[in-house]
């Protein structure tokens, strides 16, 4: 065992910049007459702003929203001819960015849209985005308020939002009569907006058709290569691949347990992996196979793919370490030194994050610092 090369890269991400590319234009098709943004909030939703958003660019990519006023500074010079929205808009004390950064604020309320109205007269034009609510309530003004909007005669003659936007609050479930009914408000709020662009659909709302893509689309999970629509087959590339090494192999003689808790006890004798990866990482210590509470509602925790093969996580996930059990791979296949994939082409992340009673999204997000990152298929 290398121990230097060992400690260097226990635990690797790959991120395959050409599928993420893959994945914007696909979305970008199924979004029909309209134009697909990229979100890129989150950082990238965890892969990495500085090397996504070149990748997306190069794609044809020129609609971009983040959620902080910070990531679109650090946004702007990676997407010269990019229109960079923020999602959480403007507040006392950030204008100057906006106005520095020629970045789009949404205005998400009627105090954003006074402090909106307040810069506008001190410094001048600058574009925004009306963020209406349709029953997310999260955030938006009310249909009603926007409406007033519209008839309001003291509105400065230079407000002139650039979209109108809302937010679609179940889009991850096509049946659901929520998406119908977030349409119609929407349809009724865009007929006062005559002429303004208009954008509804996230990934979800993408797949749910036509009557939802209006203008401009949002994708992000999928783009990421991560699941849009509960359950359903993920027609997306996977863009990320997460793997740990195997740190050392044990034989558990039958009727011994490990991990902490005791959390596993094992029926026949068994080849124990103890793999780099833990909660730091990222890996949730929901997705454990045993000793958490989840467990009892459902019954499975997440897999690893070893040698062409899935293996399943025993025990608790701790902060940096994860067993796994490969009892049923041939004994001479499994090493100390070996990677596991985690998620990736062979586990699709949602079903980690099933096992873990979370979202793809949210995975992603909390990548921990510990993997050694690689894109690849980058232009
Ligand atoms: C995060 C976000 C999106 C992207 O949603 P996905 O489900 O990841 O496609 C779109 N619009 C808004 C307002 C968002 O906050």
């Amino acid at each position: 065992m290398q121990n230097s090369d060992f400690s260097s890269a226990s635990s690797r991400l790959t991120v395959d910049l050409a599928a993420l590319a893959d994945n914007w234009r696909m979305m970008n098709e199924r979004s029909g007459r309209a134009r697909a943004a990229a979100v890129l909030k989150g950082n990238a939703y965890g892969l990495g702003v500085m090397q996504a958003a070149p990748a997306l660019y190069a794609a044809g990519a020129r609609d971009f929203f983040v959620a902080s006023v910070e990531e679109g500074a650090e946004l702007r010079p990676l997407v010269p001819e990019g229109r960079v929205y923020v999602l959480a808009g403007m507040w006392p004390g950030n204008e100057a960015l906006f106005f520095e950064n020629d970045l789009v604020p949404i205005i998400n309320s009627q105090e954003q849209l006074a402090y909106f109205m307040a810069a506008l007269s001190e410094r001048g034009d600058h574009p925004c985005v009306l963020h209406v609510d349709t029953g997310m309530n999260r955030l938006g003004l009310s249909p009603e308020e926007a409406l007033r909007l519209v008839h309001d005669p003291v509105r400065p003659a230079s407000f002139s939002p650039v979209l109108v936007m809302s937010h679609l609050a179940c889009a991850d479930d096509p049946g659901h009569p929520m998406n119908r009914h977030q349409l119609q408000r929407f349809r009724e709020v865009t007929a006062f907006f005559e002429g303004v662009p208009a954008s509804l659909a996230n990934s979800g709302g993408v797949f749910l058709g036509e009557d939802y893509h209006f203008d401009l689309t949002r994708p992000g999970i999928a783009v990421y290569g991560g699941e849009a629509v509960d359950g359903d087959v993920n027609p997306m590339k996977p863009v990320v691949i997460a793997e740990a090494r195997i740190v050392q192999i044990r034989t558990v003689p039958s009727g011994e347990s490990a991990s902490y808790g005791a959390s596993v006890r094992f029926g026949r004798d068994s080849r124990i992996a103890t793999v780099a990866i833990g909660y730091a990482d990222g890996y949730h210590r929901s997705v454990s196979g045993g000793g958490v509470t989840l467990r009892q509602a459902m019954p499975s925790g997440a897999f690893g793919f070893l040698h062409g093969r899935k293996v399943p996580h025993v025990g608790r996930v701790t902060m940096d370490l994860s067993l796994f059990d490969v009892t049923d791979l041939p004994e001479s296949t499994v090493r100390a030194g070996d990677y596991i994939e985690l998620f990736g082409r062979n586990i699709p992340i949602d079903d980690v994050a099933r096992a873990g009673g979370t979202i793809g999204y949210e995975l992603l997000t909390s990548l921990g610092r510990r993997y050694h990152r690689t894109y690849v298929g980058g232009a």
